[in-house]
């Protein structure tokens, strides 16, 4: 397979991209639109379709730069263009044109399915104004001006896990009642070891795979919402950046079973605790029967640049949900203390006041 593969339109050889808004594949240029998953279709026949150029892609092997990165060539304009290892997608900086490096998204590495970005760069600035309102000691005037940039849209790699957590937990229980036996009270305690059964299936729990962006910021860009799955397609990636896990299944597959064995230990004890005053938990074996799926998710990633600081966000790409820190105005948080102040103290003349008038 050719290491590097572009998404060009045959009408006019414009770049192709993937375009959120209508899920479909779209030429800038002449206007063209295209379906995913057609030129699939074609490529099967081996033949230049009317609305698809196979011809222009030809293999370029890869090389190799002096920090040890791969080297590919852009088909289209013949530029070397340098890869860093976990990039599977990239735009030419040079022509401009979409590039796939397929080698990094075949085989092993393909991964199985995608959720596509249904959010356009364009409504970013919209969905940071939303962010932004309602958070009173933001700095006045912070937004407007601010300057968005760096704005990559890039699809994530996650390993998302399936499957039960079964075994048997042990929990200390107590029952303890009192009663008053003349000048006494008594208080009698039974003691029980309590053995639970537990079973739990688990859909659908995603774990970062990626080492380029923190666990905590993916973990708050949840949830992602499963029902928009595609099965994989190269297109959907055109127009965007694209990483493949740099952390493989195994790696992460701890954390997700110490995610499941916690939601099962919590449900096991809270059952236990409706029959028992108090529970303690003693531990006990799951065995973790799991299976996991590759999947690619869309995020955002850009900095607001404001005076010398960047701020850096991250926004979902498929529900528009924005994680990221919001600066605060020492000047503005000095403000609001005060006039927090300010209502409090008047409050307690006011009380002083009214007992005062009462008092005499
Ligand atoms: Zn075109
Ligand atoms: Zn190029």
């Amino acid at each position: 397979m050719d290491p590097v593969k572009e998404q060009k339109c045959a009408a006019c050889g414009g770049p192709l991209r993937f375009d959120p808004e209508t899920g479909k594949l779209v030429c800038d240029y002449c206007g063209s639109v295209f379906e995913i998953g057609a030129q699939a279709a074609a490529q099967e026949q081996d033949s230049t379709l009317e609305g698809y150029d196979f011809a222009a892609l030809s293999a370029h092997a890869a090389s190799t730069s002096a920090e040890g990165l791969p080297i590919y060539n852009c088909v289209s304009c013949g530029a070397e263009v340098i890869a860093p290892p976990q990039e599977m997608a990239l735009t030419c900086p040079y022509c401009g044109n979409n590039i796939v490096l397929t080698e990094k998204a075949s085989g092993n590495l393909r991964p199985d399915g995608l959720i596509p970005f249904r959010i356009t760069a364009k409504e970013l600035p919209g969905l940071m104004k939303e962010f932004y309102k309602g958070k009173k000691l933001l700095p006045k005037n912070f937004f407007s001006e601010s300057r968005m940039e760096k704005v990559t849209g890039v699809y994530l790699p996650f390993w998302v896990f399936s499957g039960r957590i079964s075994g048997n937990l042990k929990f200390h229980g107590e029952h303890s009642s009192s009663r008053r036996s003349g000048d006494y009270i008594v208080t009698e305690t039974e003691n029980y070891l309590v053995g639970r059964d537990v079973s739990m299936n688990f859909r659908d729990l995603p774990v970062d795979a990626s080492g380029r962006v923190a666990d905590e910021l993916t973990d708050s860009l949840e949830p992602f919402r499963m029902e928009d799955e595609k099965p994989f397609d190269m297109q959907y990636l055109a127009g965007f950046t694209a990483d493949r896990f740099d952390m493989a299944r195994d790696d992460v597959a701890e954390r997700a079973r110490d995610r499941m064995n916690n939601s099962a230990t919590a449900l096991a004890r809270s059952q236990v605790s409706s029959e028992y005053s108090s529970v303690r938990s003693l531990g006990g074996k799951l065995k973790a029967d799991l299976s996991a799926r590759y999947l690619l998710f869309p995020v955002y990633l850009f900095q607001l640049a404001h005076g010398k600081n960047n701020y850096s966000f991250a926004v979902n790409g498929q529900t528009g949900k924005v994680v990221g820190s919001v600066p605060t105005d020492k000047k503005v948080s000095w403000q609001y203390f005060l006039i927090r102040a300010g209502i409090g103290l008047a409050a307690v003349l006011l009380l002083c006041f009214v007992l005062y008038l009462m008092g005499r």
